[in-house]
């Protein structure tokens, strides 16, 4: 579940409380004592960039989703029946803030604020000058206690009591904020060069262990036929553009096309087949087995799929922080606006179907049976039926959780019965 506090307050004034006795603490009653003054000064300089950062973080909307926003001819449109308005693609609810956020990556219950498009470079900045705040003290912190161990044959009198007290408490204060910032900024890095926001990730990971489900062929299919009227073609491969690879698949494929009569050429991998069994695939009347190979083309693996806004991680870099020249001044703005979003050449390249993202976003009602014991024995395959076994497998969207445990909910997205994306 997502961290919660029952006064949302106190998610800011926690981390204040430590930020400020922390850093003034340590200069109180231990820096003065053994720093030069431009040590200080580079010591307070650092302070003030974490609250400047902090209170940034804090008070910059992550972009809200523009009003009137319609979402162009033929694109995939996404509906927000909370606001009741269209929204841009990488667009989420937030359930905390009650509004639809740009590039959405979280809900931070420790800035009372989603990080979104517009404030990411600040929430980024905060973490960075944590760890460099927290680096440096950790190092004058280990000086005075290497300075005490030399000391130690002398009278304890010398020593001065609320130096040591402050070293005592401060230290390993100072080492579980670096260590957790750190690994959530390196969390956050990794996210950043892949292009993809903590969301994203979340559901590239989801759409990994789901791949082979019904559940998400059954979404993609609805989709399909929202978006063209008309049922998924049978895939050979995700894209028409590859050629095709000979072996046993393309053989197959090609007898199938001859056997159906069909007049598509054998270099084009999307042959529309229009007999009653596919037009039938989604109500179920066919046979079960027959229905399952149908449904999930089984010679797709995950490999296939692009995620559509991975610019190369130079460019996703600067798109979500902006100028690299400026990525330390604390009012530098990311380079994407939130809503002209264009997928990548590369995706636009490799035809995706132009399927929305994720490519089984809408049509989220479907449920899927867990299956029979009998069913489970009649499967061979070990790993598949690892997989069927997991309960994730055929889980809703809003269900699912990754790795870790975490949910959609848990990053403070709201998601209604139809997942909140409608034609
Ligand atoms: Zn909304
Ligand atoms: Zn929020």
């Amino acid at each position: 579940m997502m961290l919660e506090f029952r006064w949302p307050l106190l998610g800011v004034i926690i981390p204040s409380l430590v930020i400020g006795l922390t850093a003034y603490g340590s200069h109180y009653f231990i820096l003065r004592h053994h720093l030069s003054t431009t040590q200080q000064i580079i010591y307070e300089c650092i302070t003030s960039m974490v609250w400047i950062s902090y209170i940034l973080a804090i008070f910059t909307g992550p972009g809200q989703s523009p009003k009137g926003y319609t979402p162009k001819k033929g694109e995939w449109k996404r509906y927000c029946t909370k606001c009741q308005s269209y929204k841009p693609p990488r667009t989420h609810h937030c359930s905390k803030c009650n509004v639809c956020v740009m590039a959405m990556d979280h809900h931070c219950p420790w800035t009372l604020n989603c990080v979104g498009a517009k404030n990411l470079p600040h929430f980024m900045r905060f973490l960075f000058w944590v760890i460099v705040g927290t680096t440096y003290l950790l190092v004058r912190l280990c000086e005075r206690i290497v300075g005490y161990y030399n000391d130690s044959d002398k009278p304890i009198y010398l020593i001065k009591r609320s130096e040591l007290i402050a070293v005592i408490v401060f230290t390993p204060i100072d080492l579980f904020v670096l260590l957790s910032i750190s690994l959530l900024f390196i969390r956050c890095l990794i996210n950043i060069g892949k292009g993809m926001t903590q969301i994203e990730i979340w559901e590239w990971d989801r759409i990994d262990s789901q791949f082979h489900s019904k559940r998400l062929w059954k979404s993609i299919r609805l989709n399909y036929k929202q978006l063209y009227g008309k049922q998924l073609p049978q895939l050979s491969t995700w894209t028409n553009k590859t050629p095709i690879d000979e072996g046993e698949f393309a053989m197959e494929e090609i007898s199938q096309d001859e056997s159906s009569g069909s007049t598509s050429a054998g270099t084009s991998e999307i042959v529309t087949t229009e007999s009653q069994s596919h037009d039938d695939m989604l109500e179920g009347d066919v046979d079960q087995d027959e229905e399952e190979e149908e449904i999930v083309p089984q010679n797709f693996t995950m490999d296939d799929v692009i995620f559509p806004y991975d610019y190369g991680v130079w460019s996703n870099i600067k798109y979500f922080l902006g100028s690299p020249l400026m990525w330390l001044v604390p009012w530098s703005k990311p380079n994407n606006n939130g809503f002209n979003i264009e997928p990548s050449v590369d995706y636009k390249e490799d035809d995706q179907l132009e399927l929305p993202w994720p490519p089984d976003g809408g049509n989220q009602n479907i449920t899927i049976p867990t299956p029979s014991d009998d069913e489970l024995r009649s499967i061979k395959n070990y790993s598949q039926l690892k997989k069927q076994l997991d309960p994730r497998y055929n889980a809703k969207r809003s269900n699912w959780h990754n790795d870790m445990g975490e949910s959609l909910d848990d990053y403070g997205v709201y998601i209604d019965d139809s997942d909140d994306d409608k034609l």
